[in-house]
């Protein structure tokens, strides 16, 4: 090793002390120091390349540094920020017309991170069921499902039943019932008069990228409606091309009455969440009742409005429904060979290892080595969910990191 390349060594190893000394421990981080990225390609800082199949838990769906993306944040950078919503601004409307174009509904309210549009969904199916349903006072009840992930908040933790997530943070917000997922037989019995609405992932991803059994969202929308409750869909991870569609809810032809979106609306440049209704259910907000300083900010609408053109031609989404099936085939060769399980759906797959190899992380961690970021979930999957711009050859390339990896 040469003395700089020491020494850079050394500058790596310090970046991560200061990580642990001050920053507080709600994440452990797999040991790489990422520095630049383009594309589906990050390089850390010594100038080693990996390729990131994680792309920020989805929200890079269209890579590090889109120039398309960047463009319009640059543009808009040197022009307008922020204004508050005590203002109107140029950009707000255009991206509002667009989003609610690109879901079919009538009208959006602009959040930032994807807790906050799912707290914002609860507040509006709360208000919708006192407001226009006619529930009683207070007694609005929600029903989610087991093993769902909304978000980190304090009454979102509440209905979380992962107790890494919940324990000692209660007391919580009562009001949810939480029934097993993928049986819509169990949702139609947890409904009372009371409900407003049910709340559920269409694929579960931090559960492992968990599809439901074909069919179970259409019996879902069929119960919803006869029962008089909202759908609300989270396609916080799985919406905006991730899956092969525009929407997860789209693989069974569904329209859920309420889209909370995140992550990738953003364009991986900077939080931008989203409701999405028709008027009927998000007219019920008057002005004073929900709000957000930095939500629907002019530089984050701008950076919507275009990801949503660019989620309009359906490129994207063919490609991550091609590029799936391509990787699907390579990850099931895996079956048997430290691999026990695939579940794959468009560009996102859970990956379960044989606990022989070792655990998520371990796997995580040699494939580091191997110039391949992936990231653990629940001990002994590993969830990939790369950038939709990635290339066919790369994802074999990394599929033959993962065999060498597994292979030990
Ligand atoms: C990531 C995620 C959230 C929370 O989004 P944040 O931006 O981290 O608050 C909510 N729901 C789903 C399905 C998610 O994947």
């Amino acid at each position: 090793m040469t003395a700089t390349s020491a020494s850079i060594d050394a500058a790596m190893g310090q970046l991560i002390a200061a990580e642990e000394e001050h920053v507080a421990h709600n994440y452990h981080p797999l040991p790489v120091v990422i520095a630049r990225g383009e594309g589906a390609w990050v390089t850390d800082v010594e100038g080693k390349r990996y390729l990131d199949l994680l792309s920020a838990y989805s929200a890079l769906n269209f890579g590090h540094g889109h120039p398309a993306i960047l463009a319009a944040a640059q543009e808009q950078l040197n022009r307008l920020t922020l204004t508050s919503r005590a203002y109107h601004n140029d950009r707000l409307g255009p991206f509002a017309a667009a989003l609610a174009e690109l879901c079919g509904k009538d009208l959006v309210l602009p959040m930032n991170t994807g807790a906050e549009a799912v707290e914002t969904g609860i507040k509006v199916a709360r208000a919708w069921g006192y407001r226009v349903k006619g529930v009683a006072p207070d007694a609005a009840k929600i029903v989610v499902a087991h093993g769902n992930f909304h978000g980190r908040t304090t009454t979102i933790v509440g209905f979380s039943d992962d107790p890494q997530a919940r324990q000692d943070f209660g007391p919580f917000t009562p009001g949810f019932i939480s029934v097993p997922y993928g049986d819509a037989r169990v949702i139609d019995a947890a409904i009372t008069p009371d409900t407003v609405a049910v709340l559920i992932e269409p694929i579960q991803g931090e559960a492992g990228v968990v599809v439901p059994p074909e069919g179970y969202l259409r019996a879902v929308r069929e119960i919803c409606t006869r029962r008089g409750v909202l759908l609300i869909a989270d396609e916080i991870q799985s919406g905006l091309g991730r899956v092969g569609e525009t929407f997860a809810c789209d693989r069974e032809g569904v329209v859920p009455d309420v889209y909370l979106l995140g992550k990738a609306l953003g364009g991986g440049v900077l939080p931008v969440s989203a409701v999405v209704a028709d008027r009927d259910v998000l007219g019920v907000i008057h002005p004073g009742e929900h709000g957000s300083t930095f939500g629907g900010n002019p530089l984050a609408a701008a950076v919507g409005l275009r990801v949503v053109e660019m989620l309009k031609a359906g490129e994207f989404q063919s490609r991550a429904k091609l590029l799936g099936e391509h990787l699907g085939t390579k990850l099931q060769e895996l079956v048997g060979h430290g691999v026990t399980g695939v579940r794959i759906v468009g560009l996102w797959a859970g990956i379960d290892i044989d606990p022989a190899v070792g655990t998520g992380r371990e796997v995580a961690e040699r494939l580091i080595g191997r110039g391949v970021l992936v990231k653990d979930t629940h001990g002994q999957t590993i969830r990939i969910a790369p950038p939709l711009v990635v290339r066919a050859t790369e994802l074999d390339w990394a599929v033959e990191q993962l065999r060498v990896v597994l292979a030990g």
